[in-house]
């Protein structure tokens, strides 16, 4: 980064929290990717400092020096009130902004309290941006769907500051689009930004064309700029990725060895295959799909009873409507599939309802014969990445849906579609039954690729692209 101009990054969630007393790093690759690009710049990271509920009496303090062990950037905290944090968070992000570009459209929820909120958290936001901007040059990187206002925002205090926004999730269609009622509203802040970032070339084709068909602005399609009243967007995409070296090492440290072998002994998998789901309870990552294609393999192959058990994580999320009524569905698939086909030692599906630390994760990716990524729409899905970086005994095989980022990204993978469930079956019989030379060639195409192109490349890529910008 350019030593004149700050760097300021803004997301919703903190890059430390403030547990027990303690800052404690958040878990993440992100975090991870840009926690040393902040020490080294010595920026600013502005987040949500949550709300009363969470901090247990004591508020925590606007701006502290991080990380605790080495101060050398600062988190600024944005506190808002419960009622706006719970309409601009829960309401118009979750409840709306979530859905409508996953295109889960009946799982839509919007209020006119949640726009408001929405807004005005935006602003808090970019106050807290050019509280911290200082008074020369300046480089602002948002984060997500939580702040799709923002850039505008701080332009109309800052005409100068350089600002982009990365759009973590995908962006969908303008049929699908339509339906939000704020549209130009959210088009015109989002082109505040001086560069958009999205995960996939698809994604910033249905922007470009959004923008297109609903402010008529000039687009470069080609070219990936818009221009729209005397101001030039740049839209690229970038796919996220993980750090690669660090699941690698965790993955072969002899306490990953130690974790499998206790989990596999405290569950009585000893000697089964596996396979493995890593998810967030929610209803884009297609778990009940995965379900219904793994109840389908055991009834199709019966000889895999006694021999293979599948491992599903389910990690609790936001615990408010249709997530909960999700967890209830999940829950009674997963009993009723092992209510049908368990034996005396043996079950089909061992689910797990809880969030396990990266480290474990290395460990039980490794340890997989088989991972299935069944989302029935994500934005990249880091799982994919890390269960590749994982295997560092080149012995298993990711079917991954054809609906999530990663399948692009994932030179070697097996693509599945979630919603054809007896092909899932199938290939879930064929990756156990895959030749073991083969699963290597997958894997080694794979691993390079992402090795290659690693969380830390992709912040290079922005930042180079915003280091571009005058
Ligand atoms: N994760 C974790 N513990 C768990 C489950 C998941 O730390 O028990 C992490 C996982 O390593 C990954 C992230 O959570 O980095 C999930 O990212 P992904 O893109 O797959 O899905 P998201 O939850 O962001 O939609």
């Amino acid at each position: 980064m350019n030593r004149t101009r700050r760097l300021i990054v803004v997301s919703n969630r903190e890059p430390y929290t403030l547990k027990a007393g303690r800052l404690e790093k958040t878990v993440g690759g992100l975090v991870s990717a840009l926690d040393p690009v902040m020490q080294v710049s010595k920026g600013v990271w502005v987040a949500s400092g949550g709300v009363p509920g969470e901090w247990k009496g004591k508020k925590p303090k606007k701006r502290v020096k991080v990380p605790p062990e080495n101060p050398s950037y600062i988190l600024h905290r944005v506190f808002l009130d419960e009622g706006v944090f719970d309409g601009y968070y829960n309401g118009y992000s979750n409840r709306f902004l979530w859905p409508l570009c996953h295109i889960t459209l009946d799982k839509i929820y919007l209020k006119r309290s949640y726009w408001l909120n929405y807004r005005r958290a935006n602003r808090l936001f970019a106050e807290a941006v050019i509280e911290e901007a200082g008074r020369g040059d300046v480089v602002v990187w948002l984060h997500d769907y939580h702040l799709a206002l923002c850039a505008g925002e701080i332009k109309r205090m800052r005409k100068d500051a350089v600002v982009s926004l990365f759009w973590h999730i995908p962006w969908p269609s303008y049929d699908v689009f339509r339906i939000c009622p704020q549209r130009q509203d959210i088009l015109e802040g989002m082109l505040a930004n001086d560069l958009l970032g999205f995960q996939l070339d698809l994604f910033k084709y249905n922007f470009l064309r959004c923008v297109d068909l609903e402010l008529g602005a000039g687009v470069d399609y080609k070219g990936g700029y818009i221009h729209y009243k005397d101001h030039t967007t740049r839209v690229r995409a970038f796919p996220i990725s993980v750090d690669f070296r660090w699941f690698e090492k965790a993955a072969s440290s002899k306490g990953a060895e130690r974790f499998l072998e206790r989990f596999v002994k405290e569950r009585g998998l000893e000697g089964l295959m596996l396979g493995l789901s890593v998810d967030r309870l929610d209803y884009t990552k297609g778990i009940i799909k995965c379900l219904e294609a793994l109840e389908l393999f055991f009834m199709k192959y019966p000889r895999f009873k006694d021999r293979f058990t599948f491992v599903q994580i389910a990690v609790p999320t936001r615990a408010v409507e249709p997530y909960l009524s999700y967890r209830e569905l999940v829950r009674r698939k997963v009993a009723s599939i092992n209510k049908r086909f368990s034996r005396a030692r043996w079950h089909p599906v061992e689910y797990i309802e809880d969030r396990f630390s990266q480290q474990e994760l290395a460990a039980l990716y490794r340890g997989s014969d088989v991972a299935i990524i069944s989302s029935v729409y994500d934005g990249m899905n880091l799982v994919a990445k890390e269960y590749i970086a994982s295997q560092v005994d080149l012995r298993g095989t990711l079917l991954i849906s054809q609906f999530a980022g990663a399948a692009e990204d994932i030179p070697g993978a097996v693509i599945i579609n979630p919603y054809d469930i007896e092909s899932c079956a199938d290939a879930i019989k064929t990756a156990l039954e895959a030749e073991p030379a083969r699963k290597r060639d997958a894997l080694r195409k794979a691993r390079e690729h992402i090795k290659k192109n690693d969380i830390y490349r992709w912040v290079d890529n922005i930042l180079k692209e915003l280091r571009n910008i005058k």
